[in-house]
């Protein structure tokens, strides 16, 4: 998993700017910087001076000597707004796989002609506002973003949800992204539509070559294989799993999160197995057997039935809250699902159940 342990710069040479909602509030001779809830005054208003230098392209030794002040007194604000990881102050250049890197991003003058870098900028922008405040991260998030292309992510199923799942992961700027669908040849369907980015017109064509031809739209970056490491790939299974792949993914150490199919009115999304390490899906049946007489019995019930769709509303928030998991687990390595599920409740969605387990002991997965 990607890691923001870059060698840090001196005070002196680091290139301070407040981070995307971060606000500096002046309140008479005092300045407040943070967010509505958590943030520090000072005291005088030359702070607002050396803060309105704060545009990550000039160092804390530049700006003293622009404001012909006292080199400390941007420093020290540096490494206190810093501490309160208020503050990004390193600079990192987009790079697109192995293809592209954003053009003199040192000094932040992007070719405004390229139009593709353009776009791209824009639209991570709004990813850039959740990976900025990662802790560690201090280039705003751009690398954290950047590393995404890397990362391969399996689909398997082809429900609403792992449909929607597919459509958030590329376009949050995990380009290997693939959809291994249950049925190959299987066709689009009225219900599928609900997921945004199908179209009427797509009604009746293959769900498999439609999903490719639109990877490239659905893709924040360019595609470009190059840079991919399918060593690492990351699983996503959406409705039960397959024995056999179960078995492939760890034996091949391959880390791997679930969805249930839904059951009555629930959903249960986990838990996130990284094999050898956390309890894994087998633990997770031996414990619930244990727990309840007929359970094992309603599992088998459950396979056997018909495949039960999630209304549009529940599809959304589970495929939002599993992308944001798969997201966290990209870029730092952990999400709340290891080892864990949560099951939502479509009548009563704030009151989400979460459960950790251990290792089974009958489940030989961490001997
Ligand atoms: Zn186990």
């Amino acid at each position: 998993m990607t890691t923001t342990d870059a060698p840090y710069a001196p005070s002196t040479q680091r290139k301070p700017q407040l981070k995307i909602g971060t606000f500096v509030i002046a309140q008479g001779e005092s300045t407040y910087i943070g967010q509505s809830d958590q943030g520090i005054e000072y005291e005088g208003v030359h702070v607002r001076r050396i803060l309105s230098s704060f545009a990550g392209v000039r160092t804390c030794q530049e700006i003293a000597s622009d404001l012909e002040c006292d080199l400390d007194s941007v420093t020290s604000l540096v490494d206190e707004l810093d501490e309160l990881h208020f503050l990004d102050t390193q600079r990192t250049p987009i790079i697109l796989s192995d293809r592209y890197q954003s053009p003199d991003s040192e000094e932040g003058c992007e070719n405004d002609l390229d139009a593709t870098f353009q776009q791209i900028k824009s639209k991570i922008r709004p990813e850039l506002s959740l990976t900025t405040w990662r802790p560690g991260v201090r280039d705003g998030g751009i690398a954290l973003v950047g590393e995404r292309q890397k990362q391969p992510v399996h689909i398997y199923g082809n429900s609403r949800i792992a449909l929607m799942l597919y459509g958030i992961l590329l376009n949050s700027g995990v380009s290997q992204t693939i959809l291994i669908p249950e049925e190959t040849s299987r066709a689009i369907s009225d219900v599928d539509l609900a997921v945004g980015f199908l179209q009427p017109a797509d009604f009746g064509f293959s769900l498999n070559g439609r999903i490719a031809a639109l990877r490239p739209e659905l893709s924040l970056f360019p595609l470009n294989c190059a840079g991919a490491d399918s060593t690492r790939a990351l699983v996503v299974n959406v409705g039960p799993p397959q024995p056999e792949l179960l078995q492939v993914w760890m034996s091949e150490c391959i880390p791997h999160l679930f969805i249930e199919d839904p059951e009555c009115a629930s959903i249960t999304i986990g838990p996130l197995v990284v094999p050898g390490s956390t309890p894994c899906w087998r633990c997770t049946v031996l414990t619930q057997d244990d727990e309840h007489i007929a359970w094992t019995e309603v599992q088998w019930q459950r396979r056997l039935s018909a495949r039960a769709e999630t209304p549009v509303s529940v599809a959304h928030h589970v495929a939002g809250l599993a992308a944001l998991e798969v997201l966290r687990f990209i870029d730092t390595g952990h999400s709340d699902l290891l080892g864990s599920t949560i099951r939502i409740n479509y009548l009563s969605a704030m009151e989400t159940a979460r459960r950790t387990f251990l290792h089974h002991p009958a489940c030989g997965c961490h001997w």
